[in-house]
């Protein structure tokens, strides 16, 4: 079935639009650009989809970023050194999933995650260059990227 018929969709962060999906389990609530005024939002929360819970322990990219960890050469663990590369990757492949279904060509994503960032994202230090597990998969897919702080 093709969804081209319906209006414009794009996939946010979830935790952008005030759904309190983040580790602390608060949500980080953003002014949307103008130009989003009218177009149907998709809120996906990636970590959540993976199957992790809310709250949940910070979770951090370790040695790479998220085409490391696409790749097979980088995985994740969470501030008391759980691996969660498995959930990370199980989620961002449903957003993938969700994106498909939906035809979705632009993605707005919260900045400095490790699932959701684009350029900037979390490793055990703190900010690093590269890519989230999710934004990169997206990127993958051809999916313009906006990054919203
Ligand atoms: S994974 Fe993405 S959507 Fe979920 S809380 Fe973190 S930044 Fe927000």
């Amino acid at each position: 079935m093709s969804m081209h018929k319906f209006m414009d969709r794009v996939i946010v962060s979830a935790c952008l639009l005030g759904m309190r999906t983040r580790y602390d389990g608060e949500s980080k609530p953003a002014d949307l650009p103008a130009e989003l005024d009218g177009v149907c939002l998709i809120p996906v929360c990636p970590e959540q989809l993976g199957g992790l819970p809310t709250p949940r322990p910070a979770s951090f990219i370790m040695e790479g970023d998220g085409a490391g960890v696409l790749a097979g050469e980088s995985r994740l663990e969470n501030v008391e050194g759980v691996d969660v590369t498995e959930q990370f990757l199980r989620g961002s492949a449903e957003v993938a999933r969700l994106a498909k279904i939906f035809e979705v060509r632009r993605a707005y994503l919260k900045s400095n995650s490790p699932s959701c960032g684009f350029g900037v994202t979390q490793g055990p230090e703190g900010k690093i260059p590269g890519n989230g597990v999710c934004a990169e998969m997206l990127r993958r897919m051809g999916v313009e990227i906006t990054v919203v702080d």
